[in-house]
């Protein structure tokens, strides 16, 4: 199964993603950890790759396609994954051809996800150095511009699920499994 998180920075992606991990036994994925992995390189791809990182830009599309799909061909997720962070842009939904079961849009206001980043510390944090405030606000209006294009792409091509990303933790999981097997149903019906 093919399942994609997309939601501003701070709507509890990773946290879903990880739950959902657990439970369907499909790995997790993340681009924006991959990216922190890249950025510790001491490479000039490295070096480009944090600075880009640190003021809350977008990697470009290429270079993220071509990263994505080198991951995605290994056998670890030839038979399904969980993807946070990406697509973030209508080229890269347009241009991903690994196909897509299901896509959650996890739906939190800038305000709430701003309180909450603010109170981020430890694991939660995956190590960023690029959570400084002005990283976070670039990264909000980033995504109003260019992510809010992705979820009208996937709500045209009925895939989209909304879910209130402001509801607990346990809510928001179990309203997530529960697409994820009425959706089953359906298609064992057909
Ligand atoms: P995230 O952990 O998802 O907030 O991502 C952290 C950073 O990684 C972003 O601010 C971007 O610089 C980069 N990044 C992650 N995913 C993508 C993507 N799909 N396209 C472009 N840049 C990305």
């Amino acid at each position: 199964m093919k399942i994609i998180l997309i939601g501003i920075q701070g709507a509890g992606k990773s946290t879903q993603g990880k739950l959902l991990s657990e439970k369907l036994y499909i790995p997790y994925l993340s681009t924006g950890h991959i990216f922190r992995e890249l950025a510790k390189e001491h490479t000039p791809q490295g070096r480009y790759i944090k600075e880009t990182m640190n003021a809350g830009y977008l990697i470009p599309d290429a270079k993220t396609l071509e990263i994505v799909s080198e991951y995605l061909h290994r056998p670890e997720y030839v038979k399904g994954y969980i993807l946070d962070g990406f697509p973030r842009t209508s080229h890269q939904a347009e241009k991903f051809e690994n196909g897509v079961d299901h896509v959650f849009y996890l739906k939190v206001s800038d305000r709430e996800a701003l309180w909450r980043l603010s109170y981020r510390t430890g694991s939660e944090a995956d190590g960023r150095e690029d959570e400084t405030l002005s990283a976070i606000r670039k990264r909000i209006e980033l995504f109003h511009h260019h992510t809010e294009p992705v979820i009208e792409f996937y709500r045209k091509h009925h895939k989209l699920v909304e879910v209130d990303g402001e509801e607990s933790i346990e809510k928001i999981h179990h309203t997530i499994m529960e697409h994820i097997h009425s959706d089953k149903n359906v298609t064992h019906k057909q």
